[in-house]
């Protein structure tokens, strides 16, 4: 049996990551313990480590996209989402969400329970100095509390290709749930970092009839090509007239029925509301962490006669469906392929860096090297 676990933690916000070790508490009832086989790096963690998300507790372990072995169960059998009881050794992922009250207005009567206020996130809302302290994935071991929503990774979905879409995945399953999406539709997409890709993957599994990304990075451009979307537009090297020429010249005339926002940058979405055809839609995930005001004209969005959603964090349904698409076509695209950067826990920090630099697609930290 495994006693202690080693674990960056961020100690306060903009300090950087110490590595400590904990003592592994014995499991309750319904719990279990996870091996950490790839704690992805997410950009929301870099928000996370300069402290720019409101109302999270330091010290903490980050890492919420997280998959690995159970290493060991408490004294209760536990069950995937499927109903299959966990056996030690099962490949798992789970959702970082691990628990929402199912007793608020949000969760009961308004029906969005990603804004419960009771939610529990693993490697963002808990401070790693109170029980079970080991709730990050920047760990060689985590603590699944009772109740988390537990799936198994099949046999042929290899660690790389799960964590490679990490939070991306389900966050596109939720935009894409949001928005009109059918066969036979041309949707645009602002930004080919992870999520816009994985909004890709769906537009393209969907059946969409042209699916343009757009992005400044041409390497993100190339990738987005090798996922097999049917156009790409680099934002540095045109002008948004010529954005506009271009997705008219792809769609008959028109603009795309549907663009996603899935960039971080607020000067997107002017931008959005300028390329989507009239009577379209346009759906804003990338808007999670706050980087200040944009100009935009409102009679433009009010002639245009859109509809404008957007979205916030995402539930289990589409943890599942993610790793359900995932699996479905590990074959068709290359998942595995988003992995760039890997690091031990001891330079988690390093990881860190990378991510914040964009030097990396997808970074992971690897705390046992294999
Ligand atoms: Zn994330
Ligand atoms: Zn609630």
């Amino acid at each position: 049996m495994v006693k202690t676990s080693r674990a960056a933690v961020v100690p306060k916000p903009n300090a950087d990551l110490i590595i400590e070790e904990y003592e592994i508490p014995e499991l309750e009832p319904g719990a279990a313990l996870m091996k950490v086989a790839r704690g992805g790096v997410c950009g929301t963690d870099v928000w996370l480590w300069q402290g720019k998300l409101a109302g999270v507790p330091y010290p903490l372990i980050l890492g919420h996209e997280v998959v690995g072995t159970i290493e060991s169960i408490g004294p209760r059998p536990i069950k995937d989402l499927d109903g299959n009881e966990l056996k030690v050794g099962d490949r798992i992922g789970f959702h970082d969400v691990t628990q929402t009250c199912f007793s608020c207005y949000y969760c009961l009567i308004a029906k969005t329970p990603t804004k419960c206020p009771n939610r529990k996130v693993y490697g963002i809302t808990m401070d790693s100095t109170k029980f079970p302290r080991l709730i990050g994935g920047y760990s060689e071991y985590l603590y699944l509390s009772p109740g988390t929503h537990i799936m198994k990774l099949p046999d042929h979905v290899s660690f790389d290709g799960a964590s490679a879409v990490g939070c991306a995945m389900p966050t596109a399953v939720h935009t894409v749930l949001r928005s009109p999406m059918r066969w036979g539709l041309n949707v645009a997409i602002q930004g080919s970092g992870p999520v816009g890709l994985m909004i890709a993957v769906l537009s393209i599994v969907n059946g969409a009839s042209t699916v343009t990304v757009l992005d400044k990075a041409r390497n993100r451009l190339d990738i987005a090509r090798k996922f097999g979307v049917t156009h790409t537009l680099n934002i540095g090297e045109t002008t948004l007239e010529e954005r506009k020429e271009t997705l008219r010249e792809i769609t008959g005339g028109h603009g795309p029925d549907i663009v996603y926002e899935a960039t971080g940058s607020p000067q997107a979405i002017p931008e959005g509301i300028e390329l989507v055809r009239d009577g379209g839609s346009y759906t804003i995930c990338g808007q999670y962490t706050d980087h200040g005001l944009v100009e935009i004209n409102p009679h433009l969005m009010n002639k245009k006669h859109l509809d404008i959603k957007t979205v916030w964090g995402s539930e289990t349904m589409h943890v599942y469906t993610g790793i359900k698409t995932i699996a479905d076509n590990f074959e068709r695209f290359p998942f595995e392929s988003l992995v760039t950067h890997r690091f031990s826990l001891d330079d988690a920090q390093k990881a860190l860096e990378a991510q914040e630099k964009q030097v990396s697609l997808k970074a992971v930290i690897q705390p046992h090297g294999d």
